[in-house]
């Protein structure tokens, strides 16, 4: 729809592309052109009930002055903690069977005493493993991992599958070691051992991202900027180019990452990331493949805090509709808001079932 002075609004403009998704094959539901949103009338009760969501943070004491959780009020401190029937009741608000639980950030990433990171991340994991036993339908896990020793951390993703039956890891960024102003990153080399110990797991690894450091001259007088506003959108962005980038997929190749946010702008940025690296004058990367094969081969992408159709859209045309799930960040985001958008949302039902619950449930075997 046009306003009178001839600037197209907001739902026009959405209007126009969901007409040429629609006739890209895109949209399969007829009732969905024309509207961004579906009526709730229309949704089947296959898609209100039954999502699986996997951005789902909790604390423990131990971390959370160096977490996110920190800045929030007592009762948001309180929501972060608890893992029980409150947690649930949120669930069922937002048509969530499961949530896959993590610890949120910047958790044991920001401990930069080695051995004390070790220590938290096994009482953060066995934490978690006590809730999971008390709600074994409701919930699961993802390991906190102690990266700080690569081959500590190794060992703790695997007792963590084998013993507390997990379903991956999930880890917030670049790992402070020694000092508090180190930031180590996954991609050197001596984390290859680790990443070998990922795969032959065979379960996947969130990469959550972290606020970038604020002495960056770039962020500096800007401190709304460094976390998750766009911080973590950069710092994300950042370390999944320097895994692909590096040739970890060459030696790895099944290797599964997940990206939150709806890909951290990667999806939007691919296609000039590979042609860039095909026409610069200046540096290129190690890998042997296009940047591109590896956020398609070896990523997977959830909707965590970013509830955009358009977004959504674009990461379905980039990555396919099998390779995104669903997440909301709790509680961060709201459960009810985040269900209210992907219900109604216009894709079609087919791509809503996957990416609500079929992708997350044959990915992570439950
Ligand atoms: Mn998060």
């Amino acid at each position: 729809m046009r306003k009178r002075d001839g600037r197209l609004t907001r739902r026009g403009f959405f209007e126009r592309g969901a007409r040429a998704f629609a006739g890209a094959g895109l949209l399969a539901t007829p009732h969905s052109i024309g509207s961004a949103n579906v009526p709730a009338e229309n949704l089947d009760s296959e898609t209100k009930v039954g999502k699986i969501a996997l951005e789902e943070h909790f604390v423990i004491p131990e971390t959370l002055a160096a977490s996110y959780g920190a800045l929030g009020s007592p009762e948001f401190q309180r929501t972060l903690q608890e893992i029980g029937s409150a947690r649930i009741a949120e669930m069922d608000r937002g048509g969530l069977d499961i949530c896959i639980l993590s610890l949120v950030g910047d958790g044991i990433q920001a401990i930069s005493d080695v051995s004390q990171a070790i220590r938290i991340a096994r009482r953060a994991n066995d934490h978690l493993a006590e809730a999971i036993a008390k709600n074994p339908k409701r919930f699961k896990g993802f390991a906190a991992l102690p990266l700080q020793d690569p081959q500590a951390a190794a060992q703790e993703l695997t007792r963590c599958i084998k013993e507390l039956e997990f379903c991956g890891a999930l880890v917030n960024g670049w790992s402070q070691i020694g000092t508090a102003d180190s930031a180590v990153y996954y991609d050197l080399p001596q984390y290859r051992d680790f990443w070998a110990t990922v795969q032959q797991l065979d379960v996947p690894f969130y990469l959550h991202p972290r606020s970038a450091l604020p002495h960056q001259p770039a962020y500096e007088g800007h401190p709304w900027l460094t976390g998750s506003v766009w911080g973590f959108t950069a710092e994300g962005a950042i370390h999944a180019l320097r895994l692909m980038g590096s040739g970890l997929f060459d030696d790895y190749p099944k290797l599964k990452i997940i990206l939150g946010h709806l890909g951290e702008a990667l999806p939007a940025s691919i296609w000039r990331i590979d042609n860039r690296v095909s026409r610069t004058l200046g540096a290129k990367p190690k890998a042997k493949r296009p940047i591109g094969h590896y956020l398609k081969e070896n990523f997977y992408i959830t909707t965590s805090g970013n509830f955009c159709t358009q977004t959504l859209i674009e990461v379905i045309m980039e990555n396919g509709s099998d390779r995104i799930l669903y997440s909301v960040d709790y509680p961060f985001e709201d459960t009810a808001i985040a269900a209210e958008w992907f219900d109604r949302a216009a894709i079609s039902e087919a791509d809503r079932s996957k990416i609500g619950h079929g992708n997350a449930a044959r990915l992570f075997r439950i």
